[in-house]
């Protein structure tokens, strides 16, 4: 076949030129996995291509630059941008599994450097937290970074975002803007704080494409979900181990705190392909961006951090190189984890509606010098702003209690809930002070309010 689309580039200025990325490859669609790739790009002279997978050679011939491009591993949504850049390699060395080196190269090209008036020092910051998030990623999930070398690339529009072709990874030119400028640019002091989390983990979030996207793509737009929620929920790893446990909680809260305010209407799973709501794109991103993360951080809570690590590394390793549907996550985490799970994804990733529970709860003496705590818990599942109560459903779940002594010292104790009305009675051996339930957002839901009696 022979084919012409001389209208296929994007002249954005003199030194940054691309194709469009909603695709520009005759019969193929943005997420098609392309299995064998190789592409001849020529360009004039002075320019620099980046492309996909590695560059095999790169000649000059009079006026005419000409590059070749494979892959040896399948790709996604392949893009090719050139232009003339300022560059910064990492000054982390990025490595595959065996050791071998992947370079890592940030790019921003020349006319949006001065325009934006970006300083070096903040393209080494980016730069080296996207080969820190190869390296983690690899010892998370136990598969390579799939191709020779990632390039990160300015896009000349200022805006703030991410977005990662294989191999590849564009960065909104406001992401190069320093915090403090940034953080102005928000209305509160909550948004500050949000778009301060959002800056250190879009690279993560985008690095964490090449695993989820390119390394395990998805069947269909109606299984795109967890390219998104694995990669957001990749990112959060990275900030637990980039900025310790308290950034991993903050951010398992903004999820919950993004849920909680969008609502969205349609499940995790049916969000790329239906209306959620009002809000549109916040809907949308409430769903796939909060909600599907939230629910890997549940199997975390639920079955503990070793199983939970097994299981992402089943899932990484069984599925690389295919292309999936969620039934392909929900029978992983069946064999992690054990027994029938269709519950917990017809809950969370299928279904609709959050659960909104009220409990009751009182603890007595008993002779033996002990104590009792007794209560129950009821549910119903809601759905949208008005809570349209979703009748004869309820959800599963592991919902810890958190007792703390009169005397210092403190106990958990994990309650199963199951039904609309779960009944418990457990024994402690000192005095409660406090009793508290699903203390550190270890489950979902929209509420949890003591009766009134
Ligand atoms: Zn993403």
């Amino acid at each position: 076949m022979q084919w012409e689309n001389p209208k296929a580039i994007r002249d954005y200025s003199y030194s940054f030129k691309a194709v469009p990325r909603g695709g520009w490859l005759p019969l193929l669609r943005i997420f098609d996995l392309v299995e064998e790739f190789e592409l001849t790009v020529k360009t004039p002279e002075e320019y620099k291509v980046l492309g996909i997978g590695g560059k095999i050679s790169d000649t000059v011939e009079g006026e005419v630059r000409t590059t070749k491009w494979r892959a040896d591993h399948p790709v996604t949504f392949p893009s090719i941008i050139y232009g003339d850049y300022f560059e910064v390699e990492s000054s982390v060395q990025a490595k595959k599994i065996d050791g071998t080196p992947i370079p890592v190269t940030i790019h921003v090209d020349k006319v949006s450097m001065s325009e934006y008036q970006l300083v070096p020092r903040q393209l080494q910051t980016l730069v080296d937290e996207a080969a820190q998030s190869i390296n983690l990623y690899e010892a998370i999930f136990q598969v390579d970074y799939p191709f020779d070398k990632l390039d990160l690339v300015n896009d000349p529009v200022p805006a703030l975002y991410g977005q990662a072709p294989s191999s590849v990874i564009y960065l909104g030119s406001l992401v190069f803007r320093s915090m403090g400028t940034l953080a102005n640019l928000g209305s509160s002091r909550m948004d500050a704080t949000r778009i301060s989390r959002f800056m250190r983990s879009v690279v993560a979030h985008e690095v964490g494409h090449q695993w989820w996207g390119a390394s395990v793509s998805n069947a269909n737009s109606g299984n795109y979900w967890f390219v998104e929620s694995l990669a957001e929920y990749a990112s959060a790893y990275y900030l637990e181990y980039a900025y310790g446990q308290k950034e991993y909680d903050a951010q398992v809260k903004e999820w919950r705190d993004t849920i909680l305010r969008a609502e969205p209407l349609a499940s995790v799973q049916n969000a790329s392909i239906m209306w959620s709501g009002d809000k549109g794109f916040g809907n949308y991103q409430a769903a796939v961006y909060n909600k599907g993360p939230y629910a890997f951080h549940i199997l975390r809570e639920t079955f503990g951090d070793e199983k939970f690590l097994r299981f992402m590394r089943m899932l990484s390793r069984s599925l690389a190189k295919k292309q999936i549907v969620t039934r392909d996550i929900q029978y992983i985490a069946e064999v992690a984890f054990g027994g029938d799970m269709g519950w917990f994804f017809d809950q969370w990733i299928r279904g609709i509606g959050m659960p909104q529970l009220t409990y009751d709860v009182s603890y007595r003496a008993t002779e033996d010098g002990q104590y009792v705590v007794e209560g129950k818990v009821q549910q119903e599942i809601v759905l949208g702003e008005d809570d349209t109560v979703l009748e004869g459903r309820a959800f599963r779940g592991a919902v810890p209690i958190l007792i703390e002594y009169r005397d210092g010292g403190e106990h958990e104790q994990v309650l199963l809930i199951e039904g609309e009305e779960t009944e418990f009675r457990f024994k402690v051996p000192k005095e409660p002070r406090k009793i508290l339930f699903n203390n550190s957002g270890e489950i979902l839901f929209k509420s949890m309010d003591k009766a009134s009696l």
